[in-house]
């Protein structure tokens, strides 16, 4: 059985290192198993992890620090983890290196982004005001917007869809595309919710949480059944 590393939240206050159900499910779902990585940036763990996993999924959480994408934090930016942010980075990095197929879903999108030389909004609701509300944390599970797919990327070969209803847990988005990767969906403000890394065996990184709608949505299933494949080499 393919295994599935995927890197974890910290809830500082409980001392929790976790990840959600959700995308244990959706891993289990596509037929691999899910393994959820420990919160470290001790170099020779992780190395340890990219040596022995099939893919990677870098899950959601809270905001990267913005000196990543060279930016000065704003009042309204989350706060950081300075272990997530250099675990999740030198993570992504090693594993572009070494065409390890990734699924970057919300914070991971972000880090991809950032990685790759893009940037950030800060804050939508003050950055992006308008058209579309994209912190709707009370309505994990609801479509509360859509998005359009590009035609002939990888998310509309994986969907078959042209449109996508899309839940939205995210105050934070891509300012600035990272040269390199391609847009693969926008919201109706522009916003880019999906891109991917071309020439790679599979990377791909979505802003809303498929693995929160995969039970009941097929076409969002098939991101990890496609993903999964991809990580079978
Ligand atoms: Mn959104």
């Amino acid at each position: 059985m393919l295994l599935i590393g995927l890197t974890p939240a910290l809830d500082r206050e409980a001392g929790r290192v976790f990840v959600n159900g959700d995308y244990l499910n959706a891993v289990q779902r596509a037929g691999a198993l899910p393994a959820v990585l420990p919160m470290t940036e001790e170099r020779a763990v992780l190395d340890a992890a990219l040596n022995r996993v099939d893919g990677l999924i870098f899950t959601g959480g809270g905001d990267l620090e913005p000196a990543c994408y060279g930016e000065a934090r704003l009042p309204e930016c989350g706060e950081s983890n300075p272990v997530r942010d250099r675990m999740e980075w030198y993570l992504m990095a090693r594993a572009l290196e070494k065409d390890v197929p990734i699924l970057a879903i919300c914070r991971g999108l972000q880090v991809l982004n950032c990685l790759l030389g893009g940037t950030l909004y800060q804050d939508l609701p003050s950055q992006l005001p308008g058209q579309v509300i994209h912190p709707q944390y009370d309505l994990p599970r609801d479509a509360v917007h859509t998005l359009q797919v590009a035609e002939g990327g990888l998310l509309s070969r994986i969907t078959g869809q042209t449109e996508l209803g899309v839940n939205s847990r995210h105050h934070q988005g891509i300012k600035k595309l990272a040269a390199g990767l391609r847009p693969c969906a926008a919201a109706a403000d522009g916003l880019i919710e999906a891109a991917e890394l071309p020439g790679k065996r599979f990377v791909l990184g979505v802003q809303w949480h498929p693995e929160s709608i995969s039970e009941k949505h097929p076409e969002q299933q098939a991101l990890f059944n496609a993903f999964t494949e991809a990580c079978k080499g």
